[in-house]
């Protein structure tokens, strides 16, 4: 082992903060209210679409329900 077992401890806590940031960011981009479930999903097969408006926005599904979920992407 390279690494000494004080160090150890650090690095797992500054690696779990990490991958807490990634996730919160993550998630920030990609839950969209849900009207059948009145909350907050995570998107399934979220893609990334334009509108008519030239407006860029979210698509997915509803991992609960099915139903279809849409997001606006604040700029
Ligand atoms: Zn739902």
């Amino acid at each position: 082992m390279l690494v000494s077992t004080f160090c150890v401890p650090a690095l797992l806590l500054a690696a779990e903060r990490l991958i807490h940031q990634i996730d919160q960011r993550r998630q920030d981009m990609a839950q969209a209210y849900c009207v059948k479930c009145k909350e907050k999903k995570e998107m399934k097969d979220a893609t990334e679409v334009t509108t008519k408006n030239g407006r860029p926005m979210l698509k997915g599904t509803c991992p609960t329900c099915g139903g279809k979920l849409n997001l606006f992407i604040k700029k």
